[in-house]
């Protein structure tokens, strides 16, 4: 009854993970159309709770 009765973590949500995310270079030097300078980070374990979903 009282499992869930701590705070969840405040970097994560509780979802234990912090989720990969997609940013576009704005370096636009203008040679080429290339689109591709999409840069995403994978998901990884909260550095905060380290995948516990809360804090201690
Ligand atoms: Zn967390």
């Amino acid at each position: 009854m009282s499992e869930e009765n701590r705070p969840p973590c405040p970097t994560c949500q509780g979802k234990k993970i912090i989720e990969g995310v997609c940013e576009v270079s704005s370096e636009w030097s203008g040679t080429q159309e290339d689109t591709d300078d999409m840069q995403c980070t994978p998901d990884q374990v909260c550095p905060t709770c380290k995948g516990k979903g809360y804090e201690e």
